[in-house]
């Protein structure tokens, strides 16, 4: 939930602290420190959990539990004691869950590309053929959602974020009058990069409203589904299942991987929906596979035997991260509680804490800390086309870096902060 303090009230105060502020960070420049805050990966010491990987299946074991032989090819929809466990815990049925290859967002990718080039279900002709084609995207989000759609020619509309994940009402305008709306797009837990959780009212609210355009879809990225940061392990609202309840279940396309569960670049992708959009999906599939690669299914499936098995492989990470999501926010609220400069999220869980800081010093916060040798990720980064039309949102990354580190760059990271809005509040 977002800290109080309002980044406008940022002002005569601070510019008092001109000087001191600017003697504090010539100190922080000698340091001469190299930290980076910007990619959202998961650290050495995360990837060492999933170090068995290595080994597994292991030579003489390529045997799939049903005997099919996981070195040939064939198997489209993926392997089915790994489509199981993590149909459990995305809350789907087997059937309708597709395991693949190592990065969702390449289902993604296929997914707009595919609808452009053949439409989906519903369609009145391939997207590529609309005069316009358009998505909603809730703001702050994620960079390569955004990336998708500029390569694509798709317009990006936008709509805010709220602590129960996008502001339906305003999606629920849009979605209803303009028929050039093909798409929406969710991080429905732990966002990136706001940690929002989207509520079961927001969720259907997102699967019942009209439509203008009959073959509008919900990408609804599950990419934190498990990546708790506390005890208490946030349950997805159940999109696929609402949306059959609702009388739309083809308005919902699932996806999820474990990036951020095993190895980030080795894991398994994962694809949800209607047997019907199931049914379109795995038809272009199979005319640009054979199959994907079960062996990787197959080790990851031993390596965790069951739901449970990734639920207790959550928790490790848990203990890695928790930490370093505490130390962002503990240093954020003693340098920067009481001054009314910025407001930030205290996820969950997930890979990101969400800064708004003083508007119109986002980017000048980033430049300060590049020059202190501390790397942000570029401010707009969170907006379409890398604009944030207020310049106030930087999102944090701590999972990389050691403990350590990350308590040395936040701290860097708020005198960057108190600068930037001194150096704003201050007359020329
Ligand atoms: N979706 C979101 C919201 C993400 O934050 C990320 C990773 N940064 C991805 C998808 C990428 O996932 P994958 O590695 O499965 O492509």
């Amino acid at each position: 939930e977002p800290v109080d303090g309002s980044a406008s009230t940022a002002t005569s105060g601070l510019a008092a602290r001109l000087d001191d502020l600017r003697r504090e960070y010539a100190a922080l420049q000698a340091r001469g420190l190299r930290l980076d805050l910007t990619r959202g990966k998961p650290s050495a010491e995360q990837l060492d959990l999933s170090e068995p990987l290595l080994a597994l299946p292991g030579e003489g074991a390529h045997t799939a539990e049903d005997g099919t032989d996981t070195r040939n090819y064939g198997g489209l929809a993926g392997l089915p004691e790994l489509r199981r466990i993590f149909a459990e815990l995305l809350g789907v049925p087997t059937e309708q869950l597709l395991a693949q290859g190592t990065a969702s967002l390449t289902l993604m990718y296929d997914t707009v590309v595919q609808a452009l080039l053949f439409g989906v279900p519903g369609s009145e002709r391939p997207w590529s053929r609309e005069e316009q084609v358009t998505f909603v995207c809730p703001v702050p989000g994620y960079d390569r959602h955004f990336a998708i759609c500029e390569e694509l020619g798709i317009r990006m509309v936008t709509v805010p974020m709220t602590s129960d994940g996008p502001d339906a009402e305003a999606v629920a305008e849009l979605v209803a009058s303009d028929p050039s709306i093909k798409g929406l797009w969710v991080v429905p837990t732990y966002a990136n990069p706001d940690g929002s959780v989207v509520s079961e009212a927001v969720a259907r609210r997102l699967v019942s409203m009209p439509a203008a355009a009959p073959d509008f879809r919900i990408f609804w990225d599950n990419a934190y589904a498990v990546h708790h940061l506390t005890e208490h392990e946030t349950k997805t609202a159940n999109a696929l299942q609402l949306a059959e309840e609702a009388g739309n279940p083809d308005r919902v396309l699932m996806y999820a991987s474990t990036s951020k569960i095993t190895f980030a670049g080795s894991g398994v992708a994962f694809f949800a929906a209607s047997p019907t959009n199931v049914a379109w999906f795995t038809k272009h599939l199979g005319i640009r596979s054979i199959g994907p690669d079960k062996v990787n299914h197959l080790r990851h499936a031993s390596f965790f035997g069951d739901a449970e098995g990734v639920r207790a492989h959550m928790r490790r990470h848990r203990e890695i991260l928790a930490p370093k999501f505490s130390a962002v926010t503990s240093i954020l609220a003693e340098r920067l509680g009481d001054l009314g400069v910025a407001s930030w999220t205290n996820p969950d869980g997930g890979y990101f804490v969400s800064v708004d800081v003083a508007p119109g010093t986002a980017s000048r916060v980033v430049q300060l800390a590049k020059e202190a040798g501390i790397a942000l990720t570029p401010a707009g980064a969170t907006f379409p086309y890398g604009r944030d039309p207020q310049d106030r949102n930087i999102r944090l990354a701590p999972t990389m870096p050691p403990l350590e580190e990350v308590q040395v760059a936040m701290d860097g990271v708020a005198t960057c902060i108190l600068l930037a809005a001194a150096e704003a509040a201050t007359p020329v």
